[in-house]
């Protein structure tokens, strides 16, 4: 075995970076402790790249599957460290491609049974959080997704009618009137919204951190600052050694474009959050939201928030510039001009909100393949795993791409491997400059339809064109 420089222990400064990630990772009740790195070459059954909830589910699932397989998690800095630490804490049963758009694809059944695939992960995660005891705030109430003007609530219409057409009944997806709606989310200008029961509110950060130490607990060996340099059928070349392994999965996401080889196969897309300081009992009232629902409002250009169990706002929303040739960076994280127009927009839907200060702005990027479709796949021939691609929806969708990648590493063949996002894959993105001339030029032309909606409340064609554009 080739040994490296001993992994050094994290600082105070380390641990106050880590802790500036996001509001999440900032109320962890927990130091945030970093585990030690590799320590030179070795040998396991599988190697997982990422410690966010794809590549920490998919070790969960197979050391409960095989408590004597050898599973090493590598991960550049800490776990959670991406979007998984960051994120809204929406674990809902949505998926970023249409059901029209998988209807179309793979037919009604199939459609159905990723439908019904999703609605059961939303409970999973509830399940083994339970059972693992890790404390994320679990709360299933439900999303409220408000219309809160004309051309929002002729939309909302179209969904449920779309929706009835492919089976879905009121119990999974209703159109509430607008006191109903009101009584659920305290917000402005409210005509009306839709209601489905198939989302919890989370903590995203208690979810990841203890997602991995449930993991080590059940035998995987989970190694951080570890920045994986190349992936390759049966090996993992990082900084500090080289794994083999007999399976590899990638689990990398928003991050995998700066992998060799995988530099068009996904978009770092920017999304960005607020939380307010705690809020008063009375302005909570009014506010709403009691039962822990998820809420944002029909506009192109996505908005979502969930009441904290602390009493706060975490609001967030997409719309911050592509950066071009897909860079990340700590910066991006933090875009000043956004972060006032999420507030902004956070003030607009509760005028109760306008003295309330804003303790928390961070952001961070999540994955967008080409064609908009998330997909999850293992290669028998290669023994190279992937998933990823979840766009803005990947809180629950990771649960089940992790249970799904599990069974084919262990070459199992069952109801989650048969789903017809199994196996997809994306055309890659164009080469720049046309990749960030065409998603700026998209994202504009999404926040210009909103603006024009609200004024006309008339549906904007220029948003249908561009959302073609950029999906298909
Ligand atoms: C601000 C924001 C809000 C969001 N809100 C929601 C929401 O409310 N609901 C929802 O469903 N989804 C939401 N999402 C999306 C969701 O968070 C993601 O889909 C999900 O967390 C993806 O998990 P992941 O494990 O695949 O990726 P990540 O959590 O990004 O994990 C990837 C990991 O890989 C590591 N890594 C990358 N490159 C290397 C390398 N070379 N070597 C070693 N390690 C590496 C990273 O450090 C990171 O820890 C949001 C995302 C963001 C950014």
């Amino acid at each position: 075995m080739r040994t490296v420089n001993a992994p050094r222990t994290p600082g105070p400064e380390q641990e106050t970076a880590y802790r500036q990630l996001s509001y999440w990772f900032d109320t962890l009740p927990e130091p945030v402790r970093q585990r030690p790195g590799l320590a030179g070459d070795l040998d396991v059954d599988v190697a997982i790249v990422g410690a966010g909830y794809t590549g920490l589910w998919t070790a969960y699932y197979l050391a409960k599957t095989d408590p004597a397989m050898r599973v090493a998690v590598l991960e550049r800095e800490t776990a959670g460290f991406g979007a998984s630490g960051r994120n809204g804490g929406w674990c809902s049963a949505l998926f970023a491609t249409s059901p029209s758009k998988l209807v179309r694809s793979y037919g009604k059944t199939a459609e159905q049974s990723l439908r019904r695939a999703l609605e059961h992960t939303v409970d999973e995660v509830g399940a083994v959080a339970a059972e693992e005891g890790i404390d994320c705030h679990y709360r299933k109430g439900g999303t409220v997704m408000l219309a809160r003007n004309a051309a929002q609530l002729q939309r909302a219409r179209q969904e449920v009618e779309e929706a009835r057409s492919l089976g879905v009944g009121d119990a999974d997806l209703r159109l509430l009137g607008g006191s109903e709606a009101r009584e659920l989310v305290g917000a402005t200008q409210v005509l009306g919204a839709l209601y489905t029961p198939h989302c919890a509110s989370v903590h995203p950060a208690r979810l990841v951190r203890g997602l991995a130490e449930t993991v080590e607990r059940r035998g995987v060996r989970l190694f951080e600052r570890t920045p994986v340099l190349e992936i390759h059928p049966g090996k993992v070349v990082t900084t500090r050694g080289t794994v083999r392994a007999g399976a590899v999965v990638r689990a990398t996401e928003g991050f995998s474009a700066q992998l060799p080889g995988a530099h068009r196969d996904v978009i770092p897309f920017y999304s960005l959050m607020i939380a307010t300081e705690p809020i008063e009992e009375d302005r909570l009232e009014e506010i709403g939201l009691r039962d822990g629902e998820t809420f944002n409002d029909l506009r192109h250009l996505v908005i979502y928030g969930q009441r904290t169990q602390d009493g706060r706002i975490a609001f967030g929303g997409r719309g911050a510039p592509y950066h071009y040739g897909s860079r990340i960076e700590p910066d991006f994280d933090r875009d000043r001009r956004m972060h006032s127009l999420i507030h902004e927009t956070l003030v607009d839907l509760f005028p109760a909100l306008t003295g309330t200060r804003v303790t928390h702005r961070w952001g961070g990027p999540l994955g967008i393949a080409r064609d908009w479709h998330p997909s999850v796949g293992f290669d028998r021939r290669t023994g190279l795993g992937w998933a990823g691609g979840y766009v803005g929806d990947g809180v629950a969708v990771t649960n089940l791409a992790g249970r799904t990648l599990a069974a084919l590493v262990a070459g199992v063949d069952d109801e989650n491997t048969r789903l017809c996002w199994v196996g997809h894959r994306s055309r890659q993105w164009e080469p720049e400059p046309l990749r960030w001339v065409g998603v700026n030029t998209a994202l504009q032309a999404m926040g210009t339809a909103d603006r024009a909606e609200r004024r006309s409340g008339r549906p904007s064609r220029l948003a249908q064109a561009m959302s073609g554009l950029l999906g298909g």
